[in-house]
């Protein structure tokens, strides 16, 4: 049984206050809504300099902060970059490797990304390997071959158990804060190939534990419908993770399942 992972990536906003009120908002409103963390996994990766503060604000309500980036090495002369060791410490447990925005404006290549997985799992750190193509990528129809490349680059030297422990972000470029969702059909059908590339190459019993989000432009009205697809495991959410007010329905997106119905305020 795959558990539901809930990603929250910030990317380069908001501010101190903003970044504490959301932390309130969100641990106000999963009481409220009586979600079970031990049902899906959430996590939220804002930027690193307000990872402290959430934190402390997360002590023992189960919501996982996770970084955006984070370097290879374990320490040295990388003028503005931090360490897995520096992450660990600091007591996050995870981070996205290799998200298109990465890989487009900061040059992160499969190469950068195989050693950024390896060290994350090296040091505890549940990596998030984010791959997907371009439009003309898809219109082409070399979609399939693309993501294959992307995946087994960016995990060559990773072995099954390390594979387990590593999470597969299915992003298509073309949906990333374009408002242009994947249909379900053709999200479900990428993740059904990677797991099936996954499965090439570690075997069906490692593939069949390995959790895999879907990315684009996900939102409270189209979350519930992805995550009733067969090899859709989970999102990783942009935009519309911004308000806790939009996260917390996202998250509960089957309240049958993560959540029971919102306590009645008096
Ligand atoms: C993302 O940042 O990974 C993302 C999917 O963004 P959005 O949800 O805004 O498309």
């Amino acid at each position: 049984m795959r558990k539901p992972f809930i990603c929250a990536n910030w990317k380069m906003n908001h501010l101190v206050n903003d970044a504490s009120f959301y932390g309130e908002d969100l641990v106000n409103r999963i009481k409220m809504e009586n979600v079970d963390l031990k049902k899906v996994d959430v996590a939220i990766f804002p930027p690193y300099m307000f990872m402290a503060a959430l934190k402390v604000l997360f002590f023992l309500t189960g919501i996982n902060v996770g970084a955006q980036n984070m370097h290879y090495a374990e320490s040295g002369a990388y003028t503005g970059e931090v360490s897995p060791a520096m992450l660990k410490d600091m007591g996050i447990e995870c981070v996205i490797v290799g998200h298109s925005e990465r890989r487009q404006y900061f040059n992160e290549t499969n190469e950068s990304c195989a050693k950024k997985v390896k060290a994350a799992i090296a040091h505890g750190i549940r990596p998030i390997l984010c791959v997907g193509e371009y439009l003309e990528e898809r219109e082409s129809g070399r979609y399939n071959d693309v993501v294959k490349e992307m995946l087994l680059g960016s995990l060559a030297d990773i072995d099954a158990d390390e594979m387990i422990k590593t999470v597969i972000a299915y992003e298509p470029v073309w949906a990333i804060g374009t408002g242009k969702t994947a249909t379900t059909e053709q999200a479900n059908e990428m993740a059904a190939f990677i797991r099936s590339v996954v499965a090439e190459k570690y075997g069906n019993e490692v593939a069949q534990q390995v959790i895999i989000q879907y990315g684009g432009s996900v939102k409270p009205d189209n979350i519930a419908e992805l995550m009733a697809m067969s090899d859709i495991d989970g999102a990783l959410v942009g935009g519309a993770s911004l308000k806790a007010s939009d996260f917390i329905k996202i998250i509960n997106f089957d309240p049958a399942v993560v959540g029971k119905e919102p306590a009645v305020v008096e």
